[in-house]
């Protein structure tokens, strides 16, 4: 973790001292609706609609901001590629500042936080794996327990976002493995949620292996 041992400037307005200000905080666009993982259209809670939902998939997500909001994704770039501990505060605080504020913080509160694994090789060569930074700081606000090492990436895929959408399903085929039994409620952390096919493929996971209900939580929605 970088620390601040060297002037640093705000990723949106160029003051010097955070990551972050205030006042770039304030402006980034909050996601006005939650969406339903598999139609993208709004669901109350991001709860995954009954006609669009099927046993293995991920029960519901909850992400912060939109994805094309120019300083969200400033950020997500920044925290990918030089882990800045300010950096993911803030983006965790946000996270928690929505499940607060959509009155499901307490429902959370006996899940188990599992972040999105990296493959080992990935994170050797960056050094952390964000979503479990992220995941770590949210298991604290909300009070629930942590298992960051139950899901593993066994296989190094290549980056979804390249891939078009019947080959992201193929790309993570066999990707993971549980690495223990599943809790019967999961919330799984990562930082930006796509098409949602690695969230889905994690949620099938842990579903065959016992899970009941399977949440995500992300900090960005495309
Ligand atoms: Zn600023
Ligand atoms: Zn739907």
């Amino acid at each position: 973790m970088i620390d601040l041992v060297f002037p640093v400037f705000c990723l949106g307005c160029g003051a010097e001292s955070v990551f972050v200000c205030d006042k770039c905080k304030c402006k980034i666009a909050r996601l006005e609706q939650q969406k339903c993982i598999s139609c993208s259209k709004p669901s109350p809670f991001g709860k995954t609609h009954p006609e669009c939902s099927s046993k293995n998939k991920i029960d519901g997500i909850i992400s912060s901001v939109p994805y094309n909001d120019k300083m969200a994704k400033a950020m997500i770039e920044a925290f990918k590629f030089q882990s800045i501990k300010s950096m993911a505060l803030t983006m965790a605080e946000m996270m928690a500042d929505e499940i607060q504020s959509q009155g499901v913080k307490d429902y959370f509160s006996n899940f188990t936080v599992i972040p999105v694994p990296l493959h080992f090789w990935r994170k050797q060569e960056r050094g952390y794996n964000q979503a479990e930074i992220l995941a770590n700081l949210l298991s604290h606000k909300i009070n629930a327990l942590i298992l960051p090492e139950l899901v593993k990436k066994i296989r190094n895929t290549k980056q979804q976002a390249k891939l078009k959408a019947e080959q992201r399903k193929n790309n993570l085929k066999l990707a993971f493995k549980l690495q223990s039994p599943s809790p019967e409620k999961a919330l799984i952390v990562d930082d930006v949620a796509t098409t949602g096919s690695t969230l889905n493929e994690i949620a099938k996971l842990l579903k065959r292996a016992g899970a009941k209900e399977v949440w995500a939580l992300t900090f960005a929605r495309d």
